[in-house]
This record gives C-alpha cells, sequence and structure tokens, in this order.
C-alpha cells in the first residue's frame, strides 16, 4: 500500500473509533455513495430515511480520485456503501478493505447490459464501459437497485423506498420521452458530436448520436499527437459543429482541438458528477435536461 494512503487510513480509522462512543443521526441510515450522481439517487430514493455521503464530490474525478481521512472515517460509520461498479471506481472496494467496512453494498449498475468498447479506441483488450448512467433507461435499474438495498438495510422503511423508487421510474420516463423529442428533427448526418473523454456511449447508442472523443473512456489517458490530429481531420471532412467539454476534465485539448479545427466549443456538459447543488445539473434529472439541451443545440449548428 502506498504509505500517504496507509497513513491517511490509520488517521482516519482512530477518529473513527473516537467518535464510535457518540451517537449521529441516530434515527437515519448512515449511505456512502461513491460519486455525486448515485448520490443524488440515494437521496431520492431514501428520502427522510437515509443520510447520505458522497465521495466523490461535485465536479470531481471519479476516475482519478484519491481517498482522503475523512472518506475512511465515513466508510467506518456507514451501514450501506452504494457504488457504480463495471469498473468506474476501482478504488471504492479497495478503501472498504482497508477501513475494515462491515457494512452491506450494493452496485447499483446490476443487470445493466455492459457496454464493450470497440478495439479502434486504442485499447489493447475489450474495455467496459462504465458510464451506464448516461443512459435513463439504465438509471431505472440503478434505483431498484438502491431500493432493495435500502429495504435489506432497513426493512421498515421497504415501502417508502418502493414508493419513491416507483414516483422517480416515472420521471425517468418522461425525461427520456422528452430527450428522444429534442433530437428527433436530427437527421443522422447531423448526429456527430465531439467531448474530451469517451464517457457518452450509452447515451449515444440509446439515442442514436454518434460520439467522438480523443480521451479514452478514463481520464487517466492523454490521446497521442496522431489521434488528435487524426480527429481534427475528421471534423473538418464531416464538418462536425458539436464540440463539448466536461465538468470534471481539463478544458486545454479541447480548446486546441476548437481552434486547429475551427469550431466553436459548447457550453460545458456534466458527465460524471453533478455541478454545486445551484448550478445547471445539481440533480440527475437536471443534468440530464442541461446536456440534451445543450447537444440538440449544438447539433443544429451542423
Ligand atoms: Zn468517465
Amino acid at each position: 500500500m502506498n504509505p500517504v494512503f496507509r497513513k491517511l487510513l490509520l488517521a482516519g480509522i482512530a477518529s473513527a473509533a473516537l467518535l464510535s462512543g457518540t451517537s449521529f443521526a441516530a434515527d437515519k441510515l448512515p449511505v456512502i455513495a461513491s460519486f455525486s450522481i448515485l448520490g443524488d439517487l440515494v437521496r431520492v430514493v431514501g428520502g427522510e430515511r437515509v443520510s447520505v455521503t458522497t465521495l466523490v464530490g461535485p465536479d470531481e474525478d471519479a476516475h482519478v480520485f484519491e481517498p482522503r481521512p475523512a472518506d475512511v472515517k465515513a466508510i467506518a460509520q456507514t451501514r450501506l456503501l452504494v457504488t457504480n461498479g463495471l469498473g468506474f471506481e476501482p478504488w471504492a472496494q479497495k478503501l472498504a478493505k482497508s477501513a475494515g467496512y462491515q457494512g452491506q453494498s450494493v452496485v447499483a449498475s446490476q443487470g445493466v447490459k455492459p457496454r464493450q468498447l470497440p478495439a479502434e479506441k486504442g485499447h489493447q483488450h475489450a474495455e467496459t464501459d462504465p458510464h451506464a448512467w448516461q443512459d435513463p433507461g439504465n438509471v431505472v435499474l440503478y434505483v431498484r437497485n438502491i431500493a432493495a438495498a435500502l429495504a435489506k438495510a432497513d426493512p421498515a422503511g421497504a415501502s417508502v423506498y418502493q414508493a419513491h423508487s416507483d414516483a422517480y421510474v416515472k420521471e425517468l420516463q418522461t425525461l427520456d420521452a422528452w430527450a428522444r423529442a429534442q433530437f428527433a428533427a436530427l437527421p443522422p448526418p447531423k448526429r456527430q458530436v465531439i467531448t474530451s473523454h469517451d464517457a457518452f456511449g450509452y447515451f449515444g447508442a440509446h439515442y442514436q448520436i454518434r460520439f467522438l472523443a480523443p480521451q479514452g473512456v478514463s481520464t487517466d489517458m492523454e490521446p497521442s499527437a496522431k489521434e488528435v490530429a487524426r480527429l481534427i481531420q475528421q471534423i473538418q471532412r464531416e464538418k462536425i459543429k458539436a464540440v463539448f467539454i466536461e465538468n470534471m476534465s481539463a478544458p486545454k485539448l479541447l480548446a486546441q482541438l476548437s481552434k486547429d479545427a475551427g469550431v466553436k466549443v459548447g457550453q460545458t456538459l456534466y458527465v460524471d458528477a453533478l455541478s454545486a447543488p445551484q448550478g445547471p445539473a445539481g440533480s440527475y434529472l437536471q443534468l440530464m435536461r442541461h446536456n440534451v439541451t445543450q447537444l440538440a443545440a449544438g447539433m443544429k449548428l451542423n
């Protein structure tokens, strides 16, 4: 184990031990969600019965997250750990194990049909795309899995969790129908978008939009000069006008791309993280509405 990480863990465990004698939010079920989008879903399903802590907060990048002492403390005190799975947070299980976590765990994406990345993305082997929440149909499964896990950890609340998840599934269906309507008028040649990292695979498959990304499926990979050059040629050849940056990634690469290819960069998309609560993507539903609106406007310029 990395010595700094180990030191953080020990510090966290010591403070957790100090706190364990006191009761905190005694009437609420303590739940940890690995990242902000899951935190929102847990809050929606759990309502007043749960107290949710999010490890990777708004505008933060889960791909390259480093746990902090406060995270170890929080995990030691929680009763349910909710993760995305599909390889999105490889650090989460390690963190739980190191903190001696004894509570329940649920992988929210359980039952989702995983999307494999094509070999042409430059990977040696087929890689699973973790960004399943970008398809609202998958989020129906997320919400059902979260409701079942909350009911298991807190059986007295089972009917409440069921009712909240039923109501939210209806909102997801409304969102999906609305999103389809925004894209409906766009003919196939206009349905092309450039983003910085490859996080829209599920979204693109669901809404029949082609996404091109110079960065791979994770944000820790830098594209080569050759890959960027190829993308610039493609932007010019296919006259792609919809170029977007993401809230949790450095805009430098896309700024360069838009300059070299002579295209204007659109508004920020919220991809792997929510915005701050008062921002344009403070919840999953707001995030999707914001992204769909921006993408549809960008593709219309095409
Ligand atoms: Zn991502």
